[in-house]
């Protein structure tokens, strides 16, 4: 029997992909994982903010046929928060915003690391952004924001990562910027679709219909030889084929995996993020769906509007306020969380995104476990020493199992045969998956088995 250990999009998509003959064990009691949309008194919160800007057309269409056409789709337009100035993202080509004497000293530092050793490759993302910025730049804006977000310095973080997701600048865009904003704008996520009801959890309306979940199952033990799993209400089963999509660190953990292998996985770093989800008694009084906070000081990470996302997310006349605060064994919360909500919400009212705290109707919290991978410099190995071992336990090493992304349309093609225990998902494979990657990878393990 194939068992599938997690509900949240990993789960659904393999075992939507295998006509759901199969079983899902998963621990709360609803599905969806990360893409649970929470309705709270009139608004509708996502764990964070998500936006499907997949480039892939399957995933369109099995999104699309999910909320039977009924989508919004809208460009993307960020914001960045620096120090009392609103510059447009990304800042590196919006350079006219930073104010003086910090836009002179970036364009300076910017045009002299473009002049020097244009091979060199980068050892760390400390490195790779002070040859694509200069080392102003680069200090004052991707790595405080990589302090906060990241949970770490950029020197202890690999590039692999990095992709399109930070803009390499050519020197006449960042030239240019400095004068005025460009009329393109060179952000890599610029169109994205979004459940016109629902919230982002909509999405999985087909992949979970006809699925057989066992909600309320919490996994606590996983026999690797046996092959049977125990969860906490005493049952067992066993199983000829695992697919798990529970973060890599808990399963090896719960696993029969020797000390060796299970201290290997406890050097995989994950950041822990805190939302504060405030609503008040006024309309949103910028027009971008997100905003990057840069100043250090600031528990504001990232903050986004849950009414941008669709209007049914909220209640005419206000807006749902969602800030992003992240910890990791990097970044321990020191501070508890009532005066973290304090500080959030002077930090809204001085950035004029609250006008007052009189206007504050509501405000509610939630704890998200497992966030971003950290692409820190010891994951490879470990993570490589980790797949060694469960290589042993019917584990097919893939091409690409250490790389933080996957080209699905080369993965499909390749054809790899994987065997009895496969990993899936952005915290089972330890990966930097977005949500399309999740439904690209159980279309893919119905292929590959
Ligand atoms: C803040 C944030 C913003 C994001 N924004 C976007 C975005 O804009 N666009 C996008 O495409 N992607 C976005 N993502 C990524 C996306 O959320 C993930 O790629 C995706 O949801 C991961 O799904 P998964 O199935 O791999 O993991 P999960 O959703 O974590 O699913 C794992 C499941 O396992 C269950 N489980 C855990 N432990 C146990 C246990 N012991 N026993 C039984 N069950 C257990 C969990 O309850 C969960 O249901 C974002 C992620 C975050 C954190």
């Amino acid at each position: 029997m194939t068992i599938i250990l997690g509900a949240g999009l990993a789960g659904l998509s393999a075992s939507y992909h295998l006509n759901h003959d199969c079983e899902i064990y998963e621990k709360q009691e609803h599905c969806g994982g990360h893409i649970f949309s929470h309705q709270i008194n009139g608004f509708t919160w996502d764990e964070g903010p998500h936006v499907s800007f997949t480039k892939y057309d399957y995933v369109k269409e099995l999104f699309a046929a999910s909320v039977e056409g009924d989508f919004l789709e809208y460009h993307m337009h960020p914001t960045n928060y620096y120090k009392g100035s609103w510059v447009p993202h990304p800042a590196q080509t919006n350079l006219f915003a930073v104010p003086e004497p910090m836009r002179s000293l970036v364009l300076e530092s910017f045009l002299s690391s473009r002049s020097e050793e244009p091979d060199r490759k980068p050892a760390n993302y400390q490195e790779w952004l002070e040859l694509a910025f200069g080392s102003v730049f680069a200090n004052e804006f991707p790595r405080a924001y990589t302090v906060k977000y990241w949970t770490t310095e950029p020197a202890n973080m690999s590039t692999e990562w990095v992709g399109e997701r930070v803009l390499y600048p050519q020197v006449e865009d960042v030239k240019a910027g400095t004068i005025k904003a460009p009329e393109k704008s060179k952000n890599y996520l610029t169109v994205a679709r979004y459940p016109a009801k629902g919230g982002y959890f909509s999405y999985t309306n087909k992949l979970k219909a006809g699925a057989k979940i066992h909600y309320r199952k919490k996994v606590t033990h996983i026999d690797l030889q046996k092959k049977e799993v125990s969860f906490e209400d005493g049952t067992k089963v066993s199983y000829t084929r695992l697919i798990n999509t529970l973060p890599l660190t808990e399963f090896i953990k719960m696993s029969t995996a020797p000390l060796d292998i299970k201290q290997a996985a406890e050097q995989l770093s994950c950041s822990d993020l805190v939302l504060i989800n405030v609503i008040a008694s006024h309309v949103a009084p910028i027009k971008n769906q997100w905003l990057y906070v840069y100043d250090m000081e600031k528990y504001s990470t990232r903050i986004n509007f849950a009414e941008s996302f669709s209007p049914a997310n909220g209640t005419p006349g206000k807006t749902g306020i969602q800030v992003e605060v992240y910890f990791s064994k990097y970044r321990e919360q020191t501070e508890s969380l009532p005066v973290i909500i304090d500080k959030v919400c002077d930090e809204l009212v001085e950035m004029g995104l609250l006008k007052d705290r009189n206007h504050i109707e509501e405000i509610s919290t939630r704890r998200v476990k497992y966030a971003n991978v950290i692409f820190d410099l010891p994951r490879e190995e470990s993570l490589n020493k980790v797949y060694d071992y469960l290589a042993t336990c019917g584990l097919v090493r893939e091409e690409d199992d250490l790389a933080p992304m996957t080209n699905w349309h080369k993965k499909l093609e390749n054809g790899k045969k994987l065997g009895s225990l496969i990993m899936a998902g952005r915290y089972g494979e330890w990966k930097y998956y977005w949500t399309d990657d999740c439904v690209m990878r159980g279309l893919h393990i119905s292929k590959a088995i």
